[in-house]
């Protein structure tokens, strides 16, 4: 008799291995951190003994769940932000907050609140993306659970670094510190193809092949991601990474949503792993992967809750139906992704998508005691069925709950006994995420009330002071204005043609100011747009002086690069309404008696305003504005118009005037 650190009998084992064998009554071996024998019971109690004999009174003894895809730490976000888009959802909730909040600490702490909620759902592996994620890799070490840490590298700032090149730096620092830990697998992880830009993709993949670590990323998960992608580089988003040399690399790839069959190939010949994340899909209306397709062509696919900001929650069960359901409902047929094929998913499958299938995610000897025990005796699971072998299965996939789990071993240890946590105090981890829910509240409280704080939240905002002396005046014709400009007393400096579409969004209360969203597309002599330019900006109260016929306006605006829709915006800023302008601009710099003019000629469209003559210039003193002003006088009578017939500046308030 071999004498071995922890005996499982008396349960119905379900090994999920290549066979999917079955013992009932069944044991389990455990020595060390590994599995060390399989098998029916009264064999494996004839070889070996052990002063911790466990009877598991004819609970289900499996493989832990595998949880594919997560970020762990945003437990601490859970419920901050629902029933929004994508990009409103994580460029103008999530990334804010994110800025503002995550750090080491956050990090632990959100991490520790995770483990808690997977241990009791049974899950033992997971794969997580972050910020930090050297603090997630020591919480889950502490919390004595097994995960793949993927350090997040993006192109805009991150809570953890400044710029691409740090957050690369720290995640070959993390790799290299992390490379032969028993319970982490250390990982990189371009967030995005849309986050990211091509260098940072060749760059993350070379680093994974280097350190021959897993690279974890997420990939075509909306349908607009896609359509950008197509736009922008004339193909959807699997070849342009393909391009990037990401397969290099051994990839995970969340979501793979919106992929074609030529796509779901080239994924399999890249022995890219997949974790399907259909909670998160689903909340945020990104739509349902072909992962029936994906699993006819051989790849690997995983399941995964996605991040608890986008769930709510970490329960692997809920995942696991919710998977068969949909696959069932959109192909219209019920045979597709029995029940023994989702837990395989999340199980060995998803240890495999993970990279990880030769360490975890089934019970065989040699791989690391990793398992859960299964009450299927509650009333919501009773009677049960013995005919049909698959029977169990669907037990567990459409019937369990994830508060069925009694016990949960990780590499040898016990982290949860009769659903006690063993390694986690979840009453001080309640207190303390209590604590940053109230500072996060405070913060989007006051950024609420805000629309400049709203504005600076989603990044790139620059304070610019404005003192402008600006006439304009309504025109008849625009030749004889034009002729005007190319006489010799005017030198043109340079000249542009656009057209301005311009929304503006509108608050209550005027001490808001307003947002103006301003596309200018630019015309070449054919008549085609060269060049499209979007801007954001905040314009605040004016002050205005009065000089004769001119205006002296001096504001502050803040200015943003429009890197998002309009429609991002319109959901983002919430306007009370909205007012469009549209107008085809001639612009010009000129010297005019040795003074700098901006002079703009303006067909305005939308509303049908007219032309109009408008001379800009700024300024910086109260003479200079002065002298600055008479000269935009004798401009104006110069290029054939009428100075008495001055107007205000703002197209919105001659739109209100009218
Ligand atoms: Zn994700």
């Amino acid at each position: 008799m071999e004498t071995v650190d922890t005996l499982f009998k008396n349960a119905i084992v379900l090994t999920m291995d290549e066979d999917l064998r079955q013992f009932e009554p069944g044991a389990v071996a455990v020595k060390g951190d590994s599995i060390f024998a399989v098998g029916p019971e009264n064999e494996i109690l004839q070889q070996y003994t052990s002063d911790h004999i466990i009877d598991c009174g004819q609970k289900v003894l499996m493989p832990g769940l595998i949880n594919a895809h997560t970020h762990a730490p945003m437990t601490l976000l859970r419920g901050l932000a629902d029933d929004l888009r994508l990009d409103v959802w994580l460029m103008g909730y999530m990334m804010p907050v994110e800025r503002e909040f995550v750090s080491p600490d956050f990090v632990n702490l959100g991490t520790k609140l995770a483990c808690a909620e997977m241990i009791r759902s049974g899950v033992t592996c997971f794969a997580d993306m972050y910020y930090y994620e050297e603090n997630v890799a020591q919480s889950t070490v502490e919390a004595g659970m097994r995960a793949l840490c993927a350090q997040t590298v993006m192109k805009f700032p991150t809570p953890d670094a400044q710029s691409f090149e740090d957050s690369l730096a720290s995640a070959r620092e993390f790799i290299m510190r992390w490379k032969d830990n028993t319970l982490i697998i250390p990982s990189v992880a371009p967030h995005a193809p849309y986050t990211c830009t091509p260098e940072i993709l060749r760059a993350t993949a070379t680093l994974a092949v280097e350190f021959d670590v897993p690279l974890h990323t997420h990939l075509s998960e909306t349908a607009i991601e896609v359509e950008n992608m197509r736009n922008e580089q004339g193909m959807p988003v699997i070849p342009y990474v393909k391009k990037q040399n990401l397969f290099d690399a051994k990839v995970l790839a969340a979501h793979c949503v919106h992929i074609d069959e030529g796509e779901i190939r080239t994924l399999q010949h890249a022995h890219a792993g997949i974790s399907h994340n259909p909670s998160s899909n689903l909340k945020l209306a990104s739509g349902v992967a072909p992962v029936k397709r994906m699993i006819e062509l051989g790849l690997n696919v995983g399941i995964g809750t996605d991040g608890p900001a986008s769930n709510n929650d970490l329960d692997m069960f809920e995942e696991i139906r919710l998977a068969t359901f949909l696959a069932k409902g959109i192909s219209g047929d019920p045979t597709v992704l029995p029940a023994k094929t989702t837990l395989l998913m999340a199980t060995r499958m998803g240890a495999q998508a993970m990279h990880m299938g030769h360490l975890t995610g089934s019970l065989q000897p040699g791989k690391y005691a990793d398992l859960i025990l299964l009450d299927i005796s509650p009333i919501h699971n009773s009677p049960r069925f013995k005919r049909d072998p698959n029977g169990i299965y669907a037990q567990i996939v459409y019937a369990a709950k994830s508060t069925d789990v009694t016990d949960v071993m990780v590499n040898g240890q016990w982290l949860m006994r009769e659903r006690q946590l063993l390694t986690l105090n979840e009453a001080e981890l309640r207190k303390l995420s209590q604590e940053y829910a109230k500072k996060i509240d405070i913060f989007l409280f006051l950024r609420e009330n805000s629309v400049l704080s709203k504005l600076i939240a989603i990044g790139g905002t620059t304070e610019e002071e404005s003192f402008e002396i600006q006439a304009k005046v309504p025109i008849r014709e625009i030749n004889p204005v034009l002729e005007a400009l190319h006489k010799p007393e005017i030198e043109i400096i340079h000249q542009r043609h656009y057209r301005q579409y311009d929304t503006y969004f509108i608050f209550d209360g005027t001490e808001q100011g307003r947002i103006r969203y301003r596309e200018d597309h630019f015309i070449n002599e054919k008549d085609e747009i060269t060049n499209v330019r979007s801007r954001l900006t905040l314009i605040g109260p004016t002050r205005e002086r009065h000089y004769p016929q001119r205006v002296l306006l001096s504001r502050s605006r803040y200015l943003a690069p429009a890197t998002q829709s309009l429609r991002f915006y319109r959901e983002y800023f919430k306007p009370s309404h909205e007012v469009e302008v549209e107008k085809d601009r001639l612009r010009f710099l000129v010297c005019y008696q040795e003074i700098e003019f901006y002079v703009n000629i303006d067909s305005v469209s939308k509303p049908d305003l007219g032309c109009y003559l408008e001379i800009k210039s700024r300024t910086w003193s109260q003479k200079d504005a002065e002298a600055k002003s008479r000269l935009t006088t004798d401009l104006i009578e110069f290029l054939g118009a009428s100075p008495t017939k001055t107007i205000s500046e703002d197209y919105l308030e001659m739109i209100w005037d009218k």
